[in-house]
């Protein structure tokens, strides 16, 4: 499903990826922890092809992405980011589009498809994120919850075969988390392909059928949450365990 050899990230000097080797199978949900700037948003980037390695690779069921000499490259990233969902911390949700606008907008745009059945896979989808209701709501007229609820639905929509979530529940406010913890959870449940960042311990406790923890640019501990949290096998783990208590 996913397969990343030995990448590497250099932002100018300064190596953020040091050498990841990570393979995520088919329905398995992955939580990163790790503290701030140890790599973890890089890393999903990556996944994302949001950003290009500087070494290694990422393989998406098979297929790399960095083929310079493919015709239409840009074409063929946009088809590949279609089968790698991403919802991030901030909602990024179009302003001027509905919510079912903007579940809309890249079904017709990079998937080609008529605004008839785009409006009804949209609904499908906002429907299962529980906001069929809101459809016709601009994001300014919905909550921090529901307008991230869109932003997964948006993603859904697009039919992917993994979901990368970058602590999607940072920026909400406390009492607006479960709501987007619970769409979150029966995805997996449903057996998305899942690679999740975030600092809600508990949900990574139950969700996760593994946990990578990353110091430094490299990952320290992969383990399932079980060993990870009564047992670590790293100081440093011990260490960031403790502080997130
Ligand atoms: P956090 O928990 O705070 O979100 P993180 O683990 O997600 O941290 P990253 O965002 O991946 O960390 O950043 C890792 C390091 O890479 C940081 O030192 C950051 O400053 C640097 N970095 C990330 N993106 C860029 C960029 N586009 N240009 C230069 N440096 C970058
Ligand atoms: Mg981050």
């Amino acid at each position: 499903m996913i397969e990343i050899q030995d990448l590497h990230k250099q932002f100018g000097n300064v190596e953020v990826l040091k050498g990841i080797d990570l393979v995520v199978k088919e329905s398995e949900k992955v939580v990163i922890l790790g503290p701030s700037g140890s790599g973890k948003s890089t890393l999903l980037r990556c996944i994302n092809y949001l950003e290009y390695p500087t070494q290694g690779s990422v393989k998406i069921n098979g297929n790399a992405f960095e083929d310079k000499n493919r015709k239409n490259q840009e074409k063929h990233i946009a088809l590949l980011r279609t089968e790698v969902g991403m919802v991030f911390q901030k909602f990024n949700l179009f302003h001027h589009l509905t919510a079912l606008g903007n579940v809309m907008a890249a079904l017709v745009t990079i998937k080609g498809l008529s605004k008839v059945e785009a409006k009804q896979i949209a609904e499908f989808n906002l429907e299962k994120v529980g906001l069929l209701e809101k459809a016709k709501n601009y994001p300014s007229q919905l909550s921090g919850g529901q307008q991230q609820r869109v932003a997964i639905a948006r993603a859904l929509a697009m039919d992917p075969k993994v979901m990368l979530f970058d602590e999607s529940t940072s920026a909400l406010d406390p009492e607006l988390v479960g709501e987007v913890l619970r769409v979150i959870r029966g995805l997996a449940e449903d057996g998305m392909t899942m690679v999740l960042v975030t600092h809600e311990m508990k949900f990574a406790k139950d969700v996760a059928d593994r946990i990578v923890f990353m110091d430094n640019g490299v990952i320290v501990e992969d383990s399932p949450p079980e060993v990870f949290f009564n047992n670590p096998s790293t100081e440093r783990a011990k260490q960031f365990i403790m502080q997130e208590d």
